[in-house]
């Protein structure tokens, strides 16, 4: 029985939508930025998954409560995987999304395209006090254009292109993104996790 979640985030974007989708569950849903003792939580896993359980474990310990943390980024077949686990800082530590976007335009110049394939990937971790840890996956295809378009959403969004929408990610509503995105899709089966654990 759980009835107060800690998210490992800061972002408020992030914190509303999955507030919203908790919606009559009777959760109540804490920022882990509520948590000063929490500290810095150095993420130095090699996969999604360890670095959503390394935070959401972090986060549990330091409250004593229920924890939920996400990792995601942009995984291109091209390149092996990458920009994968570094795609915030893919560029360099302190660089933007727009040096991250021209980094992957650069790197895929000569790639053909229906050689330009890639996938948004999330992973969520639930981990309770009670030492469970649940971990659920989301993720959406797409294809990498040759230049950005849209000026919506954030990261890699103006160059991942979802074909059946025949639109980038940066030219949906944060609605119509929600419905088919990584995150979506994730967010959605960790509801599921919770109201389970809810209703226990
Ligand atoms: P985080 O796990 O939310 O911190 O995301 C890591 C990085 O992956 C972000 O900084 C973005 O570069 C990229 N990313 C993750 N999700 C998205 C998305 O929905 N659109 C664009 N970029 C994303």
């Amino acid at each position: 029985m759980i009835t107060e979640l800690v998210l490992a985030s800061g972002n408020k974007g992030k914190i509303a939508e999955f507030q919203r989708l908790l919606e009559g569950l009777d959760i109540q849903v804490h920022s882990m930025k509520e948590y000063p003792e929490i500290g810095e939580i150095v993420e130095d896993g090699h996969t999604f998954k360890e670095n959503a359980l390394i935070k959401a474990r972090a986060v549990c310990k330091a409250t004593g409560k229920a924890a939920m943390a996400d990792d995601s980024g942009l995984v291109v077949d091209a390149l092996g995987g990458a920009p994968g686990i570094y795609s915030a800082r893919f560029a360099g530590e302190q660089r933007s999304d727009a040096d991250n976007n021209a980094k992957v335009l650069q790197l895929l110049e000569h790639v053909e395209d229906d050689k330009r394939t890639a996938r948004f990937f999330c992973v969520i971790a639930i981990v309770l006090p009670d030492g469970r840890e649940f971990t659920v996956e989301g993720t959406c295809a797409g294809t990498i254009l040759r230049a950005l378009q849209g000026e919506g959403g954030f990261g890699y969004d103006p160059l991942f292109y979802v074909a059946d929408l025949d639109k980038t990610f940066a030219q949906l509503s944060m609605e119509e993104k929600n419905r088919i995105s990584h995150r979506g899709n994730a967010n959605r089966k960790a509801v599921e996790i919770i109201r389970s654990l809810k209703n226990e």
